[in-house]
Order: C-alpha cells, then structure tokens, then sequence
C-alpha cells in the first residue's frame, strides 16, 4: 500500500456499517478522522501527493536539501 511520508497511524474502526478512520499527520501534528459507509480510506494512502499539506513538507524539505547540496 502505497502511504504518505508523513502519516504516522492510521486505525480503522468499524461500527455497525460505519467505518471511522483515524489518522495521525507529522505535518500539523493534528489527529484526523474520516466517516465513510464505504472503503473509502483517507488521501494519505492513495493519492497523497495531491494533498497540500504533503505538498508544503516536500517543497519545504526540498529546500533545505538543495541548501545543503550548493
Ligand atoms: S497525506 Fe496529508 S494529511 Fe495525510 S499524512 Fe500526508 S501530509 Fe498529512
């Protein structure tokens, strides 16, 4: 399964026909959750390149490589 860099964990609880994802961010160090009747699993593990959050981490460590390497 491909997950974001930055997802520290991920807890699927299931009640009844609800399925309650949890999920921790090292980005903004915030503890999410997601509703869903479906499997329908949160963005940090499908497309997670789309999320800005991730987005701004790369761009942000990026940099600091780059200043590293000149
Ligand atoms: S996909 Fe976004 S919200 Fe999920 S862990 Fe990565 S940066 Fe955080």
């Amino acid at each position: 399964m491909r997950r974001c860099p930055y997802l520290e964990e991920l807890v699927l609880d299931r009640r009844a026909l609800l399925r309650m994802y949890r999920f921790d961010c090292h980005v903004d160090h915030q503890s999410k959750r997601k509703y869903s009747i479906t499997d329908s699993p949160p963005i940090c593990v499908r497309n997670f390149e789309d999320c800005h959050l991730y987005q701004s981490e790369k761009r942000r460590e990026d940099r600091t490589i780059s200043r590293y390497t000149d």
